[in-house]
């Protein structure tokens, strides 16, 4: 069956792409689980844009500029800011319930944005707030949606993508879709790490799948941690919101004392990468488990309507977090890096395009800017059904290669074979909020031999710890090779960032 657009993926960036492309041809989206699984419907925080009376998206590219840490496109990081607007009406349109104050949309705060420019809806319940009205209007519209049905690899034809072969997650059957626009919506790889707000979904199929299709990789060393998961024993970690500390909470150790301020003058509103590197060296000190964020100085009836997923979600597991701290250590979260795109969502295969958390685009950097990648995916998914029409059938003028490094062979089949624990735990320890080259030496050996362990994929497992092994062999390589520390990327061994590498590593298969 052939189809105008094939769409993996059925969070944010899929979805909101299937829903604009629908206007244009016959569109197929293909998700590996249950529509609504994915990353999209946990955020929380909101959705970023210059909407305030007193902002402007001058200060929102400044922003998003300092946090990137010197690695932003600075023409990508305008086009964000300055279509953002135009991209929340969409989502209103399409069902979206944005909070309102007083007839005025409600703006929260966040670390690292000068302004109050975060736009929710159901308190904290945005992402399910979004992907409800998302998959409800592409059920009820002429978008033929598969679930259960998983992109196994990219086919090409002369350098060009022409289809995708798929796998059904429940009977194991193969199929082939033929498609003139294959875009990957994907999302990110979080489950590499052993602690992770994300989705089971997130293993970085998208980006592998790419990376083996010919596309560029770019960015994978940089993996936002979130300082503040939610730890109760026996509890799945649980995000508990950057807003939390926009509307005031306080970080303090075992002892109630706040420790922030002696790292950064900005303490609890410093960048994210800031206060997880303070609360990994805090509790590598004491040798704690968890720090605690504190709201029980905020009125109470403020905190639970402000938070009410939060508050219902603490609550339901015996924590009443207007009267007690909560128990919070940092998790993995975010990928900036991914696909290499131009900011028409063009990757470096015709016809192959890429947005949402798989994406690399270059807007967030070295470091996101807080609620900036929920706006990532609308603002470059739009782009992409625009850029299939200003190219119409004919073959997409990718962008210019980069200089690219390929991974080193693989080492000889020897030690014990890799599974997912294995893998997140080691991870998380050799290539987490802090590495060092001796670790990450390691790492390296580890992945190299356990990929040459793998057994052929032929079912869903198998497939993500494939797709996971290579991500993280990306990932790995990537922070050997970057001798300096800069965002999200921290070298014990080389501490401060170094202007020689202020440029970005990327990596293709046929290097
Ligand atoms: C707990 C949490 C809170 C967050 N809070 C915020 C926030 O407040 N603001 C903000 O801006 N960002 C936030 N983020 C980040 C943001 O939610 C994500 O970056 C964004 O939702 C990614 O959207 P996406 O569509 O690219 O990917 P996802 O929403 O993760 O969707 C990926 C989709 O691809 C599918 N898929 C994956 N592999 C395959 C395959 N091989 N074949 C077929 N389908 C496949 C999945 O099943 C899923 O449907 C948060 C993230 C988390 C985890």
């Amino acid at each position: 069956m052939r189809y105008d657009y094939i769409i993996a993926g059925s969070g944010i960036a899929g979805l909101y792409a299937a829903l604009l492309a629908r206007e244009h041809g016959s569109v197929l989206v293909l998700t590996k689980g249950s529509i609504d699984e994915c990353n999209t419907r946990y955020a929380q925080g909101g959705i970023a844009a210059a909407v305030g009376p007193d902002d402007s998206t001058e200060l929102h590219l400044r922003d998003t500029l300092e946090a990137g840490a010197g690695l932003v496109d600075e023409e990508a990081a305008r086009i964000l800011v300055s279509e953002a607007a135009e991209r929340i009406r969409d989502l209103v349109r399409f069902g979206v319930p944005f909070d309102s104050d007083g007839g005025e949309v409600a703006l929260g705060r966040e670390g690292a944005h000068s302004r109050p420019r975060i736009l929710h809806a159901g308190g904290d319940a945005t992402g399910a707030h979004i992907e409800l009205s998302l998959s409800s209007l592409a059920r009820m519209s002429r978008v033929v949606i598969k679930e259960y049905c998983l992109v196994e690899e990219v086919l090409t034809d002369d350098g060009r993508a022409v289809g995708v072969a798929t796998l059904d997650t429940r009977t194991n059957s193969r199929e082939s879709f033929e498609g003139r626009s294959i875009i990957l919506a994907t999302g990110g790889c979080g489950q590499l790490y052993r602690v992770s707000t994300n989705s089971d979904v997130a293993t970085g199929d998208g980006i592998a799948v790419a990376y083996r299709a010919g596309a560029e990789i770019m960015d994978m060393e940089f993996f936002q941690f979130h300082p503040t998961a939610l730890r109760l024993p026996g509890v799945p970690v649980f995000l508990i919101s950057e807003a939390v500390r926009g509307e005031g909470a306080l970080l303090i150790d075992g002892d109630g004392r706040r420790f922030l301020p002696e790292y950064d003058e900005r303490a609890e509103l410093a960048p994210r990468d800031i206060v997880a590197r303070a609360i990994h060296t805090e509790l590598a000190q004491s040798g704690a488990n968890t720090v605690f964020l504190d709201v029980t100085h905020l009125p109470p009836e403020r905190v639970s309507a402000r938070f009410p997923q939060i508050y219902r979600h603490c609550l339901e597991h015996g924590l009443d977090i207007t009267q007690e701290p909560i128990p919070v250590s940092p998790a993995a979260h975010y990928l900036m890096g991914g696909v290499r795109t131009n900011v028409w969502g063009e990757t470096t295969v015709t016809s192959l395009y890429a947005c949402g958390e798989c994406a690399c685009i270059s807007v967030h950097g070295a470091n996101r800017l807080a609620s900036n990648s929920l706006l990532e995916t609308v603002v470059f998914a739009k782009r992409v059904v625009d850029r299939t029409l200003a190219v119409g059938d004919q073959p997409t003028a990718t962008p210019p290669t980069l200089d690219a490094l390929a991974l080193p062979g693989l080492r000889p089949a020897e030690g014990p074979s890799l599974d997912r624990p294995a893998l997140q735990a080691m991870m998380w320890d050799d290539v987490g909020i802090v590495r060092d080259g001796e670790p990450l030496e390691r790492a390296r050996a580890r992945l190299a031999a356990g990929q040459a362990l793998l057994p052929e994929a032929g079912d869903r497992p198998s497939h993500e710890l494939v797709n996971l092994v290579l991500c993280g062999r990306l990932a790995v390589e990537a922070a050997l090779q970057r001798e300096e520390s800069r965002g999200a990327h921290y070298r014990h061994d080389f501490p401060e960032p170094r202007e020689e590498w202020r440029r970005h590593l990327v990596f293709r298969s046929d290097a």
